[in-house]
């Protein structure tokens, strides 16, 4: 038998993709600083897709503590956590994350990616079972996936679904695992009823507050902050250092004998070179920042504000988000992606979100907000979109 090739059956797949208009790869500038990127062809674009809520980025104060770092200490750790790769800047940033989410310690990843493989991984197995929302993260459906236990999954934002299925449910151990801010919708998890439902029921709840953390509650210190949800009502707190902490990482939060335990069988965390101390002195002093420069807050409100009621007065689809994730829906892929373009020629720098990162029918533009933009930004964005959007 005549078996194809691989790059045959590769150039079929892609060619498949393409006539979809769901064909991807990375569009590059050439540099970012603040809201501005410079575009390949040397024009400058306000950037309004990225995950830098408070403008920490490209921000020379932790920049500098990472290049201080470096000099210091070079720019790897040269091993595993278990083997001769951590350090003291590790230490002290777990302290820190710990510190301010109100949590007794945590554990720091290289990856939210990894993080959430490995915690799902570590607490469930076969016998148990995993309950996560619809439009979960795509790691967080991964983790299930590889725990091996079995994967359920609820109507978005649904606790009474989630009651429902936990009622039904014979598992060993029952983990409910959800988005804090949903990553491409931007609104919020019910996280009190969800508490409330996990515990009556004997689950155990982790919520991945991405986005929330930085962004949201006193001091930012997230969604669950802003809830008034303590360790005893989520148990496992993950948080990524990437979005509004500018950096890069992530670390999971919670109770000593959780950490305790994922040191011990986390594979994300134990097979893994760890993160430069260099970068681990950058997210310490952004964290700092995102703790202490409530401006960055206050203005960012200000501008979500003046984006939904600019967007309302031109009839725009928004989305029920208070939060600087702010998408515009378009419906098909290939009229989002001309949005986006239309946007583009215009100074605007807004990436599609197609499928299969959104469900079929809802490719959006997601738009998002950051402590970096301006009044006269978001005035200008809104005018494109009022040019850009088909009707
Ligand atoms: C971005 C994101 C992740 C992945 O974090 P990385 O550090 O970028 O790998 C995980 N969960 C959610 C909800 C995210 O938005």
């Amino acid at each position: 038998m005549n078996r194809p090739g691989l790059d045959q059956v590769l150039s079929q797949r892609l060619a498949e993709r393409h006539a979809a208009g769901l064909h991807r790869s990375p569009r590059r500038l050439q540099g970012v600083e603040g809201p501005y990127g410079l575009t390949p062809d040397g024009r400058t674009v306000v950037v309004f897709c990225a995950n830098d809520y408070l403008g920490l980025a490209s921000d020379p104060r932790p920049g500098q503590a990472m290049a201080q770092a470096a000099v210091d200490q070079g720019a790897g750790s040269g091993a595993a956590h278990l083997v001769s790769g951590h350090r003291p800047e590790h230490e002290a940033l777990e302290r820190d994350l710990a510190a301010w989410t109100g949590r007794e310690a945590a554990l720091l990843f290289s990856t939210g990616y990894m993080a959430n493989l490995g915690v799902i991984d570590a607490l469930v197995g076969r016998g148990d079972t995993v309950l996560e929302d619809r439009l979960n993260h795509a790691s967080l459906l991964d983790g299930a996936r590889i725990s091996g236990a079995r994967l359920r999954r609820y109507h978005h934002a649904d606790a009474e679904h989630l009651d429902a299925l936990l009622q039904k449910d014979t598992g060993r151990h029952r983990l409910v695992v959800t988005d804090g801010v949903f990553s491409m919708d931007g609104d919020c998890a019910p996280l009190p009823a969800l508490a409330r439902v996990a515990r009556r029921h004997g689950a155990w709840l982790m919520v991945d507050d991405a986005h929330g953390l930085g962004v949201l509650g006193r001091s930012g210190a997230g969604l669950l902050a802003e809830a008034g949800l303590g360790q005893a009502d989520v148990p496992v707190l993950v948080g990524t250092l990437g979005k509004a902490l500018g950096s890069f990482g992530a670390f999971v939060a919670g109770s000593r004998v959780l950490i305790d335990a994922l040191v011990q069988s986390a594979r994300t965390w134990i097979y893994t070179t760890a993160p430069a101390p260099a970068q681990a002195a950058a997210t310490r002093e952004a964290l700092a920042m995102a703790r202490d420069q409530d401006w960055r807050r206050d203005h960012l409100g200000r501008l979500i504000r003046r984006f939904r009621d600019g967007a309302a007065d031109l009839n725009l689809p928004l989305m029920p988000s208070k939060t600087p994730i702010q998408p515009v829906l378009v419906g098909e892929a290939g009229q989002a992606l001309a949005a986006s373009r239309a946007l583009e020629a215009r100074g605007y720098w807004v990436t599609a979100i197609r499928p299969p990162t959104v469900p079929p029918g809802t490719a959006r533009l997601r738009v998002t907000l950051s402590a970096a933009h301006a009044d006269h930004h978001v005035d200008g964005l809104l005018g494109a979109l009022g040019d850009c959007l088909p009707r």
